[in-house]
Parts: C-alpha cells; sequence; structure tokens
C-alpha cells in the first residue's frame, strides 16, 4: 500500500533526507523556500547539505537509531544519491512516506536490472551482455568490442568503467574490479548526449522538463545546454521515453533518463538516477520550478509547480580542476568569482565544499540568455576566463 501524504504537509514539518552531498544542499534550499524543515542523515561531519539543514544527523544510512530518530520527526524521507541502501528505505518506508520507493532505487542501482527494465519498456539500450565471470566475458559477442565494462553497482562519474578494445583487456579490467558484477556494452558512436529530467507525483501525474543537451569530459558531466539542440522528433520521442519509463515503475519523485542521440537520430537510453540530476540544475534559474522543488512539492503531497523554461540556459559545471593554476599545481586557489559575476547572465551556485580535488563537483554556474546562441557565447567566455 502507498502512503500518500494526505493531508499535504505543512510549513514547518519536516522532511527527511537521506545524503548530504550537492544534490541534498540544493534541495533543502527549494525545500526550506516552501516553508519546511529538512533533516539530513549523512556519515559525513561537513557535507555541503548537512552545512544547510535545519538538522544534521550525522551517522551511517543504516543506523538504526538515526533511521528511528528520523522516522521520529518526518512524515516524508527522499534520498539524494541512488546508492544509499533500498533496505534503509524500505525500513522507513513502514512509517511513513518514502519517496522514490525502495524498489525503483533498487532499479537504478543496478546496470543489469536497469538495462533489463529498460529494454522491456519498449525503449532500446547499447548492446550489452551480462558479466558474472571470466567465463561470461570469453563467451561474449565478439561485436561488442571496442567496448565499455561498467560496474553493475555503485558508479558514477565515470568511476567504475573501463574502455575495452578487446577480451584481453576486458579480461584484465573485470580482474582490477575484483570480479563484480559487470556489464559490457558496446562502445557506440554518439552523435550527442541528452537527458530529460522528469517529476511525477504520488497520484501518478508527471511532467517533463525541456531535454537538456549534454557534454561530458573524462566521463564527467562538463556543461548541459537547454533547450537541446535537436529536431522536435527526437525531442518527443526522448521525452516519451522517459515518461513511460517513470510509469512503468510507478515512479514517485524526481527522474532523470539520460540517453545517447546516434549519428541516425536514433536513442539508446544510457542510465536513469531515480533523483535530481546535474543536467536538470539550470531549472532553478531557468524555469518556474526547478527540479528541486519539484522533489518537495512530491513529498508533501502538493501539486507540481510548472516545468515551463523561461530562458535559453547553459550550464557550466564547476569542477575541482578549476582552483588549481595548472596540471602541476599542488595547492589550490580560489577562482576569480569576480570576474564570473561580471557576467550579468550568470548565476554562480558553489556547493560549500572545503576542500578542492581535481574531477571533483565544486559548483556550477547558469548562463541564462536572450537566445541559445547569447547564452553560449558568454559561457564560453567564462569557461575560458575560469581556465
Ligand atoms: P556514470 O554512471 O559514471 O555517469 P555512464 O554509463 O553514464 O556512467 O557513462 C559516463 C559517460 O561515458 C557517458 O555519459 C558517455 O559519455 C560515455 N559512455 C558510456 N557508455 C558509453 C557507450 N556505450 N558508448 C559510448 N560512450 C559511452
Ligand atoms: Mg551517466
Amino acid at each position: 500500500a502507498r502512503h500518500l501524504p494526505l493531508p499535504p504537509l505543512q510549513p514547518g514539518d519536516w522532511l527527511g533526507l537521506l545524503g548530504g552531498g550537492q544534490l541534498g544542499r540544493m534541495f533543502c534550499m527549494a525545500a526550506q523556500s516552501l516553508g519546511f524543515r529538512v533533516c539530513v542523515l549523512d556519515p559525513g561531519a561537513d557535507s555541503p547539505a548537512g552545512a544547510v539543514a535545519d538538522r544534521h544527523l550525522c551517522a551511517g544510512y543504516e543506523d538504526p537509531q538515526a533511521l528511528a530518530e528520523l522516522g521520529r520527526l518526518c512524515r516524508a524521507v527522499t534520498t539524494e544519491f541512488e546508492n544509499v541502501p533500498a533496505s534503509a528505505l524500505d525500513l522507513l518506508a513502514a512509517g511513513m512516506v518514502v519517496s522514490p520507493a525502495g524498489a525503483s532505487v533498487a532499479v537504478a542501482q543496478d546496470r543489469i536490472v536497469e538495462k533489463a527494465f529498460v529494454r522491456d519498456c519498449g525503449t532500446p539500450v547499447a548492446p550489452y551482455a551480462e558479466i558474472r565471470s571470466a567465463a561470461d566475458l570469453r563467451a561474449a559477442d565478439p561485436g561488442l568490442f571496442p567496448g565499455i565494462l561498467k560496474a553493475a553497482r555503485l558508479g558514477y562519474d565515470g568511476k567504475g568503467q573501463a574502455r575495452v578494445a578487446d577480451v584481453h583487456e576486458a579480461l584484465a579490467a573485470f580482474d582490477r574490479f575484483g570480479g563484480v558484477p559487470c556489464v559490457l556494452e558496446r562502445r557506440l558512436d554518439l552523435a550527442m548526449e541528452v537527458s530529460v529530467v522528469v517529476a511525477r507525483g504520488f497520484d501518478g501525474l508527471q511532467l517533463a522538463y525541456p531535454v537538456s543537451e549534454n557534454v561530458h569530459r573524462d566521463g564527467i558531466l562538463a556543461l548541459s545546454t537547454v533547450p537541446a539542440r535537436v529536431s522536435q522528433d527526437v525531442a518527443w520521442r526522448a521525452t516519451d521515453a522517459a515518461l513511460k519509463i517513470a510509469q512503468a515503475m510507478d515512479y514517485v519523485g524526481v527522474l532523470c533518463v539520460e540517453f545517447f542521440v546516434l549519428s541516425d537520430g536514433s536513442l539508446v537510453v544510457n542510465e536513469m538516477a531515480p533523483r535530481p540530476h546535474n543536467s536538470g540544475h539550470y531549472s532553478i534559474d531557468a524555469c518556474v520550478s526547478s527540479q528541486f522543488e519539484q522533489q518537495a512539492r512530491v513529498m508533501a503531497g502538493l501539486p507540481l509547480g510548472s516545468v515551463r523554461q523561461l530562458a535559453p540556459a547553459v550550464m557550466i559545471n564547476l569542477l575541482g580542476d578549476i582552483w588549481f593554476e595548472d596540471a602541476q599545481a599542488r595547492t589550490p586557489r580560489e577562482p576569480d568569482w569576480a570576474a564570473v559575476l561580471r557576467h550579468p547572465q550568470a548565476k554562480l551556485h558553489l556547493y560549500g565544499k572545503t576542500e578542492a580535488r581535481r574531477g571533483r563537483k565544486m559548483g556550477h554556474v547558469t548562463v541564462l540568455g536572450d537566445s541559445l546562441d547569447e547564452a553560449m557565447s558568454v559561457a564560453i567566455q567564462i569557461e575560458r576566463q575560469l581556465g
């Protein structure tokens, strides 16, 4: 049975959040703006979300005492990170509204389950094989090479992945991963990557944000351009597939579906995230309601807000690399934010992380424009200024 947040939560009520990263931080801010209080459960002492939450339970995700306290305080709980144990969500679901459901998170948590699920929804995925042993690799279709071996669980930002030219490299990578279950995917020739963020309420009503065009560098999102520069037909098919997937999961909350666009215009689902997504950060500044506001609305049993985009947007991720003068630099220094903010269309978001490391997501800038071309030209200037 579904626990509907009825009657809707009221200002002053508590929302619970598992995970203390930047997604949680932006969720806290949106929820607080609607008048709610947020309690964050995260084991890190100085987490980005813990720093702005009304309360921070500094404990592990499966800590029984912390989960009990969360249950006492909150009528609704969510997660900002898909590697939270689905069992912790199931445990909490006995006493309160949990979105997304443990079952939805479990699908997105495991690439093997996820790929089979997406395929069963009628949307193609890259040709792949399930790899549970070295024998599976030796028996794999040679047509999957050159490929990418991806650990089935716990990967993010390109971690837990290896590009493999042939079966020998694949065997070596499988060994390096410690023989954990993997998928071997064929490496596709990508014309573009896009994503669709969907917000879906307990009542089954769902809305899709405009399609986002994403550029990755070294497996990490670098730039999102919205709306994506694709044909109406591609945009419609991506949106339709994302909504179908959300519906098939009976999903509650915010879900992102990432796609590859191939050179013939066909679409392939790459993966999904059972939470707000980096490629949807532009919605904070460019849409009527942000993806984080939707997450809070869903949890509180409130109607969804409008996903309408008010201005073309380019989002630039700020990785820790720009804190370092050059490739040799040992000690970080603060980038020149004044130079960024000199562009009046640029909105700066820093996540309050105390230590800058290369490859670490430290913040983002959203550039709004009268046109996408204008937003892009300012974004390019900012990227150059930040080095
Ligand atoms: P993560 O969970 O780290 O985001 P992804 O599976 O999304 O992992 O892979 C990260 C990036 O690597 C993708 O956004 C894409 O740029 C590239 N990539 C992944 N799989 C493929 C593939 N089968 N063919 C070509 N590029 C790929
Ligand atoms: Mg990805």
